[in-house]
């Protein structure tokens, strides 16, 4: 089966305030440093293998991998390719926000083989984007489609979020027809997850700053599945929508539990055997890659029933669901007995849809996903 890379970049000009993702921010040195780091972790583990995996997927994310000069992705790009056997047709992502492209990178990541770019938009409201501390305008996301677009990058992902602060129906559907107007081949509307040590969750906390409702986001969710429908989107996962031919390759390896390998900081890996992740403090990292080539902190085999629960929570993910027969293949009637049961009383709820073999969430079940999720693990 062949291989999705994930390429961690932690640096990011700013740090906005409801961010859990290990990041810090850009220095030239230090960024400098860790991508020498990430070509010795690629090529440590080159020097273990014992034949050449294809990588169809490469996926840059972050931080904010546009930050760092473009020749430092060049360079792990480059590693990659001695590392990996990577395809011409491979999809080669790399995340970026608004406002931090160039000319220039957008040339060079052409020239390089970046054909995706996933542009971190959240929303296209100003006063939005400032209450979650991002530091563009939603004029930027224009300028920035624009440029990528004239540059020659046209497949494209917009990242918007539903239950920012102060959003409502009128601001929301706004971001949709700002959206329409953009129309980029693939949007991804997560919902605004405020951990317990941001920044945010603080400002919540002493009335600074209320989010919308559950019911006002369920139906924000709702009006945007019939708005994208609408434009020509297929929903192909809970939160992801693509046009004809451009869902993302590569995040599909990690809801269909195909091995992607990480490196760098923080990254997570899942060869097909084992799950295992790297340290997630920048300064761990580099000492331990520089000592001796790798930086695993942990490793965790996947036993039979850890490998159903997955199938099951990240299988439903997808709009197409699960083949219930195959699972029951894979895993055996013993081990999917009670499941089955616990789905067969969720689609009696109207959370499921059986039909014939196949078990997919409903729009409902979308809507209250990780309470579903949360009965498998
Ligand atoms: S740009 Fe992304 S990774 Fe960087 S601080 Fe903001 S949310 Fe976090």
């Amino acid at each position: 089966m062949n291989l999705g890379v994930y390429i961690h970049i932690p640096f990011c000009e700013t740090k906005c305030n409801y961010c859990h993702f290990v990041t810090r921010p850009m220095h030239g040195e230090i960024a400098e440093r860790y991508c020498r780091a990430v070509v010795r972790e690629l090529q440590a583990f080159s020097r273990d293998r014992k034949r050449l995996d294809i990588a169809d997927t490469i996926y840059f994310g972050g931080g904010t991998p546009s930050v760092v000069p473009g020749e430092h992705i060049e360079r792990i790009l480059e590693t990659c390719r001695t590392v990996f056997a990577v395809p011409g047709e491979c999809e080669i992502t790399l995340e970026t926000n608004p406002g931090s492209l160039t000319e220039a990178k957008i040339d060079l990541y052409r020239k390089i083989g970046v054909n995706r770019v996933s542009l971190g938009a959240q929303s296209f409201d100003d006063e939005e984007l400032i209450s979650i501390g991002r530091d563009h305008t939603g004029k930027d996301i224009d300028r920035t489609v624009r440029l990528l677009r004239s540059g020659g990058i046209e497949n494209l992902n917009l990242d918007l979020m539903l239950g920012l602060p102060g959003q409502d129906s009128v601001r929301w559907s706004t971001d949709l027809e700002r959206l329409a107007r953009l129309l980029p081949d693939h949007v991804s509307v997560y919902m605004l997850d405020v951990h317990e040590r941001s920044p945010l969750y603080h400002s919540m906390a002493k009335g600074r700053l209320e989010l919308p409702d559950e019911d006002l986001v369920a139906d924000l969710y709702l009006i945007t599945l019939e708005r994208l429908s609408a434009l020509g989107y297929e929903q192909y996962e809970i939160s992801n929508f693509a046009r004809a031919g451009r869902r993302s390759a590569h995040n599909l390896k990690y809801w269909k539990r195909e091995p992607v390998l990480g490196f760098g900081v923080g990254s997570h890996s899942y060869d097909g055997v084992e799950r295992y992740a790297n340290l997630s403090k920048v300064s761990d990292y580099l000492q331990s890659v520089e000592m001796s080539g790798a930086a695993v902190e942990w490793r965790q085999p996947l036993g039979a029933s850890q490998g159903l629960q997955e199938t099951l929570f990240l299988g439903l993910r997808l709009n197409e669901g699960l083949d219930w027969s195959h699972v029951r293949n894979e895993f055996g009637d013993l081990q999917t007995a009670s499941y089955e049961a616990t789905l067969r009383e969720m689609s009696g709820r109207g959370l499921l849809e059986w039909k014939e073999s196949s078990v997919r969430l409903t729009s409902q079940g979308m809507l209250l996903s990780n309470e579903i999720f949360s009965e498998f693990v």
